[in-house]
């Protein structure tokens, strides 16, 4: 059975077929916040091993190859929570079922937040899109998952479903290891939340792969900035394929604010990155490159981000 295959039998009423393939002792799809906790510690206490399934374009094919193994699949795609997409002045919500394709059709989203937007659209190809969700990306946990810099720099907050009643958490702090987040038994991620950002912040996202597309980041730079009178007051720097998990770089953020951007600061933010970076070397590209690149890419962020303000005013 191939992923595409797999893909369309996501789409029918019979899942039958998959349990079978898979090994699956249990698929669910709940309507409720409530009923996906319960399966979720129903199955901790039966000491099975419950995944959640968003898009599956990750967790399906990880299931096919035999690299994870669920005895219960949870499908997330029928509970109104996950499916909530809202923008308003105060926040912007994306849900956890919901797709990057469907993110893309709303513009005043691409307005708001392109960088968000870009790393969602560099996520595998257009059919791949058209599931994959940027809660699934984040949950994953890859060290080269586009979306997760681009999150951190746009500030964005994990909203976590528990059954007391929910929890919150940076996303920066929500990866803690390779294929790791810091989801307890029982909780599931419901969406992520963004500060609505004004008119002169804007944001980008950058990655490197050696092909032209459907690869994996060698480095990703994700790049939220702010500014009034010519200075930056706020900046966010994150980067992505280059540690064991993305990383805020806080003290690249720091050498751009209370300045106006210029050649110097940005090369004091992209010392700081390279020096958070703690990259491996494996056939994409020795770790001296990736650290080279990720300034590069950095570099050219928050060239971008820049410009996007200038142009917003
Ligand atoms: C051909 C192809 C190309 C790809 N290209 C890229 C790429 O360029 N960049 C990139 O970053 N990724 C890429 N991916 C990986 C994948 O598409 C992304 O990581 C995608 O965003 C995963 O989202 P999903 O909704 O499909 O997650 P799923 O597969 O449904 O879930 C991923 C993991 O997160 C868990 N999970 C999902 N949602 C939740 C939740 N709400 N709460 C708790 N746990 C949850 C699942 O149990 C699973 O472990 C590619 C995949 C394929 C097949």
């Amino acid at each position: 059975m191939t992923f595409v295959s797999l893909l369309g039998r996501l789409n029918a009423t019979n899942y039958v077929g998959i349990g079978v393939f898979m090994g699956l002792q249990g698929y669910y799809a709940p309507n409720s916040v409530d009923e996906v906790i319960s399966l979720l510690l129903e199955a901790a206490n039966e000491s099975q091993l419950a995944k959640l399934l968003a898009g599956g374009t990750d967790v399906l094919v990880q299931m096919h190859s035999g690299l994870n193994k669920p005895d219960v699949l949870v499908n997330l795609k029928k509970i109104k929570e996950t499916n909530r997409l809202e923008i308003n002045d105060r926040e912007i919500y994306i849900g956890a079922a919901i797709p990057s394709a469907q993110m893309q059709e709303y513009q005043n989203l691409k307005t708001l937040l392109p960088g968000l937007l870009e790393a969602a659209d560099l996520i595998g190809s257009t059919q791949v899109q058209g599931r994959a969700t940027i809660c699934g990306n984040l949950c994953n946990a890859s060290p080269a998952g586009d979306s997760i810099p681009a999150l951190i720099a746009a500030g964005a907050v994990c909203d976590i479903a528990n059954k007391d009643g929910g929890r919150q958490l940076q996303v920066e702090d929500f990866v803690v290891g390779v294929g790791q987040n810091a989801l307890e038994p029982g909780e599931f991620l419901l969406g992520v939340s963004v500060p609505t950002p004004s008119s002169t912040k804007k944001d980008a996202y950058l990655r490197f792969i050696p092909r032209t597309e459907m690869d994996i980041a060698v480095a990703g730079a994700g790049v939220a900035i702010a500014f009034e009178d010519n200075k930056c007051v706020e900046a966010r720097i994150a980067i992505g394929a280059v540690a064991p998990t993305a990383r805020l770089v806080e003290r690249a953020g720091e050498a751009l604010v209370g300045h106006e951007i210029s050649d110097e600061t940005i090369e004091n933010a992209v010392a700081a990155c390279r020096e958070a970076a703690s990259p491996i070397s494996d056939k994409r590209g020795t770790a001296a490159y990736r650290k080279k690149v990720v300034g590069v890419l950095i570099k050219r962020a928050i060239k971008i981000a820049e410009s996007r303000v200038r142009e917003a005013a």
